[in-house]
């Protein structure tokens, strides 16, 4: 086979964040020219059996995935999980104790938000929820611009939602530790997603890296939607001076929201490993299409 270049390994379908189905998700990267994809809810495995089996029909290239809430020194961080075994046990436990917070968290965070006037919050957001136990901060977005309080969720996370605005709740997630532990007990590799995006100093960021490989951490995203092409060179040069392998994902949500369509990214800049090299007795393939191959395969 040829080597891969058009991997996408982060998006997110309606079992978390996103607003398609995982089927729609993996027609949609076969119809963008993704030659490898993995499906990445935050905190929640519940899709991937599904995203496995459209991604087996269309031919495509999967690994699982996941992309799970962590607290570092305070901030939150993302870790991506790829190529692990979604049965699992440690795994599925640890994801379902992370998303166990939810729930009260979105009741405090509508409590905050008609304290500055926007009442039903909570049920607003409901509505906008695809897994019950998954309700985020992009589910209240969502609502607040239904309702007309802002244009678009990106303007609801600058006035409304993060650290030190009305409708920001502060919220303890897993470990970094244990995230990386559920991640490897199941035969995955970690990957730090979108490390641009948080707001560490010099010294935390180093403290970030150097404690994730220490627990096993194998990978950082360096082509993702999240970032900038200069911060594509900037994270080339932090995996090579940590020895990570390099992941590439848009970090995909929604055809209306989403600033980044999935596959179409630049690919990998040179002298990286690519996560998926570590994983490649885990990619999921077949290249029976024919109607009829599924059932055969029992799905
Ligand atoms: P939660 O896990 O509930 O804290 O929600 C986090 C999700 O909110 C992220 O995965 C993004 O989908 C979305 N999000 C976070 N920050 C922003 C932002 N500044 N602009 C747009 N979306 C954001
Ligand atoms: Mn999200
Ligand atoms: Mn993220
Ligand atoms: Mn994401």
């Amino acid at each position: 086979m040829t080597p891969i270049l058009n991997a996408d390994l982060h998006c997110h379908s309606v079992v978390s964040d996103g607003t398609l189905t995982p089927e729609a998700l993996a027609a949609r990267a076969k119809a963008n020219g993704v030659e490898l994809w993995a499906l990445t809810d935050h905190d929640e495995i519940g899709g991937q059996q599904r995203a496995a089996a459209a991604a087996q029909a269309l031919g495509l290239h999967y690994l699982t995935g996941v992309e799970i809430s962590v607290t570092f020194l305070d901030q939150t961080v993302h870790i991506v999980g790829l190529g692990f075994n979604p049965e699992d046990p440690v795994l599925k436990l640890g994801l379902s104790q992370t998303r166990g917070g939810r729930g009260q968290r979105a009741m405090d965070m509508s409590d905050s938000l008609a304290k500055v006037g926007i009442s039903g919050a909570y049920e607003g957001a409901c509505k906008f929820v695809g897994n019950p136990e998954l309700i985020s901060r992009t589910h209240f977005a969502r609502f607040l611009v239904e309702s007309g309080v802002c244009r678009d969720t990106y303007e609801v996370f600058r006035k409304y939602l993060t650290e030190g605005k009305p409708g920001f709740v502060p919220h303890r997630w897993a470990s970094l530790k244990d995230a990386v532990r559920w991640i490897r007990e199941a035969g995955g590799v970690a990957v730090i997603a979108h490390p641009a995006r948080y707001k560490f100093s010099t010294n935390e960021e180093f403290a970030l890296f150097t404690e994730f490989k220490n627990h096993g951490g194998q990978g950082v995203e360096v082509v993702t939607g999240s970032h900038s092409a200069a911060e594509y060179l900037t994270y080339a040069d932090t995996a090579r001076e940590f020895g990570l392998a390099a992941s590439r994902g848009s970090d995909f949500h929604s055809p209306a929201e989403s600033h980044t369509e999935l596959g179409t990214l630049p690919f990998l800049p040179d002298k990286l490993t690519p996560v998926w090299e570590l994983l490649a007795d885990r990619i999921q393939y077949t290249s029976d299409t024919s109607p009829g191959a599924n059932a055969a395969m029992g799905h």
